[in-house]
């Protein structure tokens, strides 16, 4: 199977790319980011602090995750309800970069990641796709771009949606989700040896796209 596995922190504009690559390959795409985030959403609506790793935990038992569709048209379903939207609401972003530093739920999702991989060529993007979830892969590529310019994406994109959170505080959200995810105990974020670096900061979509299908094609 063709599995092209790219890693890096938030806000580098992974799923971005990862989406555009799939498309542009004909194969699918695993959004990982959406799975801790669909977890952190159930865990929010039980009423559950994410950092609660006992009470978090039994909760994996009652959770169904599901994508539906293709290309734009996919949806994540949880037990059913489309939470595509519901899962994008800044509030979780912090939750999901909670509970993914236990270890269960780690495992609970990359487990259903592993066997989508196995049975399909596909683009996966997430922080240890490279390292923890298919170190065998042979394209891995770790995409990011300084702090202040993944902020700037952000505050334009959030703008856009007439949001009016402050540069600073998504600025301060972003060193803190980044914290966060590089100091965990279990499959933090790592650059690995073996993964191809990409600064994204003075670059495009298309110029990032045209370095991973030029490594893909000559590899
Ligand atoms: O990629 P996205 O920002 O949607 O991911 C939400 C959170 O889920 C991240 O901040 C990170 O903590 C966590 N995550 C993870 N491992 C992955 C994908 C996401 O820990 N493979």
């Amino acid at each position: 199977m063709l599995n092209i596995a790219i890693d890096g922190p938030s806000g580098a504009g992974k799923s971005t790319i990862s989406k555009m690559l799939a498309k542009k390959l004909g194969i699918l795409y695993l959004d990982t980011g959406a799975m801790y985030r669909a977890v952190a959403l159930y865990v929010h609506r039980k009423g559950i602090d994410p950092n609660d790793t006992k009470n978090v935990i039994p909760l994996l038992g009652e959770i169904q995750i599901e994508f539906r569709g293709e290309g734009d048209d996919k949806k994540i379903y949880l037990n059913g309800e489309d939470v595509s939207s519901a899962i994008r609401e800044h509030h979780i972003s912090k939750m999901a970069s909670d509970v993914s530093k236990i270890k269960e739920v780690r495992l609970f999702l990359v487990e259903q990641q592993r066997a989508i991989a196995a049975k399909n060529d596909i683009v996966l993007d997430g922080r240890d796709i490279t390292s923890f979830v298919l170190p065998d892969s042979k394209y891995k590529f770790y995409l990011t771009a300084t702090a202040e310019e993944r902020a700037r994406r952000r505050f334009e994109e959030l703008k856009a949606k007439g949001s009016d959170i402050s540069y600073e505080k998504i600025l301060a959200d972003v060193n803190d989700r980044d914290y966060n995810d590089t100091h965990r105990d279990f499959a933090p974020l790592v650059k690995t040896e073996d993964s191809v670096l990409i600064d994204s900061t003075n670059l495009n979509t298309d110029e990032v796209i045209e370095v991973i299908l030029r490594y893909v094609n000559t590899h």
